[in-house]
């Protein structure tokens, strides 16, 4: 299917912090799923931009997990560790649009000033830090909310300035911020959908706004319901989710199916793996997929 004469290129981007868990493999499958049933393109974007929690060895395992799960890519995986000139040029773009400011502020100096919720006080905007120290860098907002239309979710209106504020575009240990980072590899890839979880349904706002200033048309978006254990909190590689790799591969991808909401039979699981991908394809509807923030996985 053809969006306004582009081809459907969705993508999975996941971060190599750990392995795969069943929260992950469920946001793939959705968007491998999406992309087929459209006749698209399904892409794969290494979200290794922070050194200090990425593992090469994870990105290996993730890529081998996929292609275990029958979860096979087109074209060549995107590694976010490559992509630094482009980032850095996107900044001095930024910056010589004057958007731009250093913050020398620690997370101590935001409790001292009580500064809310990480929404920040303009205080380095005010008070020019020293720039020869240790500093991060902000985007000056000149909006306070964006409104975008999620094609799960609904439409929402995002208070940005009220509930985000001036945000980070590059940290002060000289990482650049996953927000600038998704909105050029989204750009360079050609995506034209993305499908990822509700969990960063609000960081949506903070990308629009950066395709707005850097002239990018934005990608259609949809956010999942994320899958979440017994006590509510989202399944992660922080709360030592299990590595699905480990898992029984057929049946694991049968309750993706299931969790996704398509209504699977009884007896998919024990067909041909890509006979269970192919059912997928065919049944896949975004309308079905629940209009909530989570879904509850008692057995995990
Ligand atoms: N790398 C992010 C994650 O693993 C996903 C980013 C995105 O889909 O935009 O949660």
């Amino acid at each position: 299917m053809s969006t306004k004469g582009h081809v459907y290129r969705g993508r999975f981007a996941p971060s190599p912090t750990g392995p795969l868990h069943f929260g992950s493999l469920y946001t793939a499958v959705a968007s491998f799923l999406q992309a087929r049933a459209s006749g698209g393109k399904w892409l794969v974007r290494m979200d290794d931009l922070d050194p200090f929690r990425c593992r090469p060895a994870y990105a290996t395992h993730i890529l081998k997990t996929l292609e275990q799960y029958g979860l096979i890519w087109d074209e060549s995986v995107l590694y976010q560790s490559t992509r630094q000139s482009s980032y850095k040029a996107a900044l001095d773009k930024l910056d010589s649009m004057q958007y731009l400011y250093p913050c020398s502020c620690s997370r101590q100096d935001l409790i001292k000033r009580g500064v809310k919720h990480g929404v920040y006080d303009q205080y380095c905007l005010q008070h020019k830090p020293n720039i020869n120290l240790p500093h991060a860098i902000r985007i000056r907002l000149s909006i306070d909310s964006i409104e975008f239309s999620d094609t799960v979710q609904g439409s929402r209106q995002y208070p940005l300035k009220k509930n985000a504020g001036d945000f980070v575009i590059f940290r002060k240990d000289q990482v650049f911020a996953y927000h600038l980072a998704v909105v050029l590899d989204d750009a360079e890839q050609g995506i034209t959908h993305v499908l990822r979880g509700h969990d960063l349904i609000d960081s949506t706002a903070q990308q629009l706004f950066l395709q707005q200033l850097l002239g990018i048309k934005p990608p259609i978006y949809a956010h999942i319901p994320v899958i979440s254990d017994a006590q509510g909190v989202k399944l992660s590689k922080q709360t030592y989710a299990r590595d699905i790799s480990l898992s029984p591969v057929r049946e694991t991808l049968v309750s993706a199916l299931t969790h996704l909401n398509l209504n699977p039979p009884a007896d998919l699981a024990s067909c041909h793996l890509n006979d269970i991908l192919d059912w997928g394809v065919e049944h896949w509807s975004n309308d079905l997929i629940k209009r909530q923030d989570a879904i509850v996985m008692p057995a995990y």
